[in-house]
């Protein structure tokens, strides 16, 4: 089953490598087919080359849309070697054999991810490149094929080890070809449900290119890769990490809790900080500075920040990076750090820095997707904002304006924890956080624990939740989780409102002294 190749058509944009490669190919005694940049490469190079259209007869035509469509390319590429009929065909029409195709595609990703135009992207769909590709990769049987320059070195070493390429090796090719000419495409139907504003969730394909492989997964006992999607939003996907280990499966995860959650506070309305541990965040607080952001975020629950993400919405300084060395954290993210901030982290070598240049757009639309046993749950992500404007006191008495604004903070965060999601604020700062319980009784009562718990290790006189405000990220269906809340010493509510139970839970509210605010939309998050 080895094809020794003696011949090898070229067409690459990347050309990364491809000097050395075709070098070591032509020294093999390989003829060598290309197309008119890789051809002039190799000929400035001073590697024997012939043009494609000399073969086909054709000149590259139509701003290079037409180059290798061609039977003499397509018939060499799929001829079965061992079919008299095809090799018939062959003799008829003078087509040649090609074994080995060596291409990579124009840069269609990258184009995107530049902020390209519409006309430009469309330029960049590359139509001849993946067709051959399909057509050597089906033909594995007799056809290597090469997508990506990191494999020109296992392609080498496998004619130095066998003199040819081998099946087995052949077929590794071929999964791989397939691999980028589906992800190819499936990154053009996603940029085209963006660029038509078709609002998802509608056909489409699902694109990702393979950006890291990790050591392992959730679990040690579980592999795991991360795919970026090419979109170019800032983030983990994109950001530039200045030390500490590879991340693993969940540093990712979290970090991106951590960082779209500290999205929702423009930087111009102030430094913000957000502390997460398994996806859900253990402190969250906006601050004079983002130092005080952060002593406020860790300060919600000390014991839970310890080994958790921080996200900042503003570049790192020295003070703030000073504070957060104090503990063992894992990751921090922000859109810049400063020099003596990164000279603060670099006597921490296990402590990750990630910087993006910028923060997400909390409201610009993305796709979200959810595997579930055989299929994806597609929607959008959830961008949902209150217009403060439409708030609905349902109260005798309304929140005063500094409970409306601890209120909108509390909405905000709620929409960042799993359900059930119950946060309590104070000025400006998570005090209690409960998340993930299968009753909203549960989750208040929880948070108020917590709240108070960690009063009596800061030792305060009372607990932070006295004179907080509480965000219910669904309706109270019954008064109870409310009523929890109030005796937590919470004064003022912000939820959905919607139950059938509305007005017995308005009552215990009026009962209770405490404002309530109805936003008349949900943030389940599971
Ligand atoms: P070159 O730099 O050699 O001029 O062009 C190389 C690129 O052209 C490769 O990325 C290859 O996939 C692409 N390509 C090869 N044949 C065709 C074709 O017939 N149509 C289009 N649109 N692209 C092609």
């Amino acid at each position: 089953d080895t094809v020794p190749p003696l011949r090898a058509l070229i067409s690459v944009s990347d050309k990364t490598g491809l000097i050395e490669f075709a070098t070591a190919l032509a020294g093999r005694g390989v003829e060598l087919l290309s197309t008119g940049g890789t051809a002039k490469a190799l000929r400035d190079a001073g590697l024997p080359v012939r043009d494609v259209a000399e073969v086909t007869g054709f000149p590259e035509m139509m701003d290079g849309r037409v180059k290798t469509l061609h039977p003499k390319v397509h018939g060499g590429l799929l001829a079965l070697r061992d079919n008299p009929e095809h090799l018939a065909a062959m003799e008829a029409h003078g087509i040649g054999a090609i074994d080995l195709l060596v291409v990579n595609l124009y840069p269609f990703e990258a184009t995107v991810a530049s902020g390209a135009d519409y006309d430009t992207c469309i330029e960049n769909i590359d139509i001849g490149g993946p067709a051959m590709i399909r057509a050597a990769a089906k033909n594995h049987a007799f056809v290597a094929v090469v997508v990506d320059p990191e494999d020109y070195a296992d392609v080498l070493a496998e004619l130095a080890a066998n003199g040819g390429t081998k099946l087995a090796f052949r077929q590794r090719l071929a999964r791989t070809a397939y691999a980028r000419t589906a992800a190819y495409d499936a990154a053009v139907s996603a940029w085209m449900v963006q660029a038509h504003d078709d609002p998802a969730p509608r056909r489409r394909a699902f694109a990702g290119v393979m950006k890291q492989r990790m050591r392992y997964g959730e679990n040690p006992h579980q592999d795991a890769a991360f795919y970026v999607d090419g979109s170019g939003r800032p983030g983990v996907a994109t950001a530039t990490q200045h030390q500490g280990k590879e991340l693993s499966y969940n540093n990712i995860n979290d970090t991106d809790a951590a960082f779209e959650l500290v999205a929702e506070f423009a930087p111009g309305d102030g430094p913000a900080c957000a502390i997460i541990k398994h996806a859900n965040p253990c402190g969250v607080a906006r601050g004079a500075t983002l130092l005080d952001a952060y002593r406020k975020a860790f300060d919600c629950d000390r014991t839970s920040a310890f080994g958790g993400i921080v996200a900042l919405n503003q570049p790192l300084d020295a003070a703030t990076a000073e504070e957060i060395v104090k503990i063992f954290t894992e990751v921090v993210i922000a859109p810049e750090a400063d020099e003596a901030a990164r000279a603060i982290f670099a006597t921490k070598r296990n402590l990750r820095l990630l910087t993006t240049g910028a923060l997400p757009d909390a409201r610009a639309p993305v796709t979200a997707f959810k595997q579930v046993a055989g299929g994806f749950l597609v929607q959008d992500k959830d961008t949902g904002q209150i217009d403060p404007e439409e708030l609905r006191v349902v109260t005798k008495r309304a929140p005063t304006s500094a409970e409306l604004a601890d209120l909108r903070f509390a909405w905000t965060v709620a929409k960042h924890v799993k359900s059930n999601a119950i946060i309590y604020v104070r000025d400006g700062a998570t005090v209690g956080v409960g998340a993930g319980q299968m009753s909203r009784v549960d989750s208040s009562t929880m948070a108020a624990l917590k709240a108070g718990r960690m009063g009596t290790e800061l030792g305060l006189p009372e607990t932070p939740a006295k004179g907080s405000v509480v965000a219910s990220d669904a309706f109270f269906p019954f008064a109870d989780g409310l009523l929890a809340a109030a005796e937590a010493g919470a004064t003022a509510v912000i939820q959905p409102g919607g139950s059938v139970r509305d007005d017995e839970v308005i009552a215990a509210a009026d009962a209770a002294g405490l404002a309530m605010v109805f936003t008349g939309m949900r943030h389940f998050r599971h």
